[in-house]
């Protein structure tokens, strides 16, 4: 099943900030799969919210209550200042001219909680249906008292801790795979054995080359170790899906989760266009085994799959999905 939810991210240039953004990525990867006969009617794979909401409660389970404060209150505009780099290092705008904004900064952060409980419900309905991949979602970036990397919060960490809370789960792996280290995630479920994480990320560049130590000396929890991390290094594509298969058998040895969350980022693909992404260069084919091998490998172990979309920069970043959905939709996991 695949999860659709509307409105979460409004064009950036309506806040004032002129980070270039590609078109409407979900709607790319739905126009291929409407046009997929084999799929039949969408109302047989595509559904949308259920109603549900996301709270502070929720956050509060996962971030500094300091920091959520922050983002409920006077200090909203500051962080998301932040968490987007719209101020540079001499105290001046950078791609942001609050001029041209048609809408108030802080309003962004309403679609952040709308695409959170898309998280959740993603969670759900993999629980209910064995697979539901989420057309959002993936915000691996945001650590415990600060976001970074365009992440204001965690999604998948706070979707795990709400199903804990209500009961629904124990245990769960979250099976990272896009190009950037999920540093957030790792800092977070540091020290709690009921999530077991696993990253598969580019050696080098953001967010491992960040300092060692943050501005008040205190070692970077961007460098927090993964339970199981797999850095490609540049050029080492060829062994990349044969260190992915040997990470999920290490996974195996973990007790079995009752959800996997997977960040299927497609910004390891070989056309993606954010530059720093430069490093990891997987064909299309190899981004479709990517998937699969993940696919199959929970399916063995009957695991309930929650799929986040993750990173993706550029004309081309939904290419990657649609032949791996339409599998998915045609064989149950
Ligand atoms: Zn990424």
């Amino acid at each position: 099943m695949i999860l659709r939810y509307e409105g979460t991210r409004p064009p950036l240039r309506e806040f004032g900030i002129l980070i270039p953004t590609a078109r409407n990525r979900p709607q790319q990867i739905l126009d291929a799969l409407r046009a997929d006969a084999d799929l039949g009617r969408e109302a047989q794979w595509l559904i949308g919210p259920d109603g549900s909401t996301i709270g502070r409660a929720d956050l509060e389970r996962v971030h500094d209550p300091a920091y959520v404060e922050r983002l409920f209150g006077e200090g909203l505009e500051a962080v998301l200042m932040s968490v987007f780099e719209l101020v540079d290092e001499h105290g001046a705008y950078h791609r942001y001219d609050p001029a041209i904004a048609t809408r108030a900064l802080s309003g962004m952060f309403d679609g952040t909680l709308h695409g959170l409980a898309g998280t959740c419900q993603c969670g759900r309905e993999a629980l209910r249906r064995g697979f539901c991949f989420y057309l959002g979602g993936g915000s691996h970036h945001a650590h415990y008292a600060f976001g970074h990397g365009f992440c204001v919060v965690n999604d998948s960490v706070i979707a795990i801790r709400r199903l804990q809370h209500e009961g629904e789960i124990t245990r769960a792996w979250v099976i990272d795979v896009d190009a950037h280290k999920g540093d957030g995630t790792a800092a977070l479920t540091r020290g709690d054995e009921s999530i077991v994480t696993l990253s598969v990320h580019m050696a080098h560049g953001w967010p491992l080359d960040l300092p060692a130590l943050d501005a008040d000396g205190q070692p970077h929890p961007s460098h927090i170790p993964s339970d199981i991390d797999v850095p490609i290094a540049a050029g080492a594509e060829s062994s990349y899906l044969p260190r992915l298969t040997d990470a999920l058998e290490e996974l195996s040895r973990y007790p079995r989760p009752d959800i996997a969350y997977v960040l299927a980022g497609a910004d390891p693909y070989e056309h993606d266009e954010l530059p720093s992404t430069r490093d990891l260069r997987l064909s299309l084919e190899q981004m479709y085994e990517r998937d699969l091998r993940i696919y199959d490998y929970l399916g063995r172990l009957s695991i309930a799959q929650a799929w986040l979309m993750a990173g993706g920069y550029g004309e081309r970043a939904w290419e990657p999905y649609p032949p791996f959905l339409a599998h998915a939709l045609l064989h149950k996991p």
